[in-house]
């Protein structure tokens, strides 16, 4: 019976290697390897399982709500989604938090089916039943991925754990007892206790973006410097900071309402065994384009989903003093029509 199984293997092998069908190599692995020895056929089924392993990762996109009718987070979303997916890496869900005022008794996202939890999301504190923000803190603690995108570090400004995985965060009240203000200065992370309002932003224009850690997976092989298309420079944001590293910063211009420093724009924060990216970059359709945005965000989320990096820096990544934008994405805005900076009208 064994002998048949093994012969019956072999036929389909053969005749799948006239097909030369790649999809078929672990079937042609398995089959050869059996007319060496059994031993050597195992090696290679664990070989084929475990790059198997590298299959794509669950990841959930959470939105649902924001702080105003300035972050469309319906039209955001589908273009997080795409820049995803089109990596190969991950299967993307989109669940939808029900709206202010509804019923949040069904609310139950499944957070540990995914490897990593994207944020485009922002709501009060009120907003979430005990029973979510434990199912979530309990998912980050266990190993669980997040990945925090703009305004979705407005979130939440009273849940403890919440901002102590999202390192810093903005607006919604935060003030002095929400942490410290953080900023980099000559290459060492800074923080200001002195009391005043969190989060702070100029007008919507091109910045340079600066690398601080030039060593961790998402930023590795990124230049030092490269210009980001219009955006908000999200500034004066506070929080507790602990086990926070700021991988890039951005100089927020006095010229543009800004405070003279150099603030904290890519963060990874460690919490519990889970791993948080967090980009203060992306208001809207426009800045998510910017091809640096992309390729940190494709980057920030197969870190936080696996802990490493496989992602090659693209040929058209921005450099120094020219910004990059993907026109596909950015003409998924239905106002893309009507120009590509559809910006703050300058300040005068
Ligand atoms: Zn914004």
């Amino acid at each position: 019976m064994k002998r048949a199984i093994r012969a019956s293997a072999l036929n389909a092998t053969k005749t799948r290697r006239h097909e030369e069908n790649i999809f078929c190599s672990l079937l042609r692995d398995f089959a050869a390897s059996w007319q060496k020895s059994e031993l050597i056929g195992a090696a290679l089924i664990a070989a084929t399982v475990s790059s198997s392993a590298a299959s794509p990762s669950r990841v959930m996109i959470l939105d649902g709500e924001s702080g105003g009718p300035y972050h469309r987070w319906q039209v955001v979303t589908p273009v997080l989604k795409k820049m995803l997916v089109e990596t190969g890496l991950f299967t993307v869900d989109v669940v939808t938090a029900p709206p202010p005022g509804a019923d949040f008794s069904a609310f139950k996202p499944a957070f540990t089916q995914y490897a990593a939890v994207v944020l485009n999301y922002d709501a009060p504190d009120a907003r979430w039943p005990e029973s979510v923000k434990t199912a979530f803190e309990q998912y980050v603690q266990n190993g669980g991925g997040v990945v925090v995108v703009h305004a979705a570090d407005n979130a939440f400004p009273g849940w403890t754990a919440y901002n102590e995985m999202i390192g810093v965060g903005g607006w919604r009240n935060r003030n002095e007892s929400a942490g410290p203000r953080w900023f980099v200065q000559d290459g060492k992370l800074i923080s200001d206790s002195s009391p005043g309002p969190a989060g702070s932003h100029g007008t919507r224009l091109p910045f340079v973006v600066t690398v601080q850690d030039a060593n961790h997976p998402i930023t590795r092989g990124l230049p030092k410097t490269w210009m980001h298309q219009g955006d908000e420079l999200y500034a004066s944001l506070r929080g507790p900071g602990r086990n926070m590293t700021v991988l890039a910063t951005a100089h927020s211009d006095p010229a543009n309402r800004g405070t003279g420093r150099d603030e904290p724009q890519l963060i990874v924060v460690q919490y519990g065994r889970g791993r948080v990216f967090h980009t203060t970059l992306g208001h809207d359709v426009n800045g998510v384009s910017s091809v640096d945005f992309v390729v940190t965000l494709q980057r920030g989320t197969e870190w936080a989903a696996t802990g490493a990096v496989t992602q090659k820096v693209p040929a058209t990544f921005p450099t120094a003093d020219t910004v990059s934008y993907r026109a596909d994405l950015a003409a998924m805005d239905p106002i893309y029509k009507n120009g590509l900076n559809p910006l703050d009208a300058p300040r005068r």
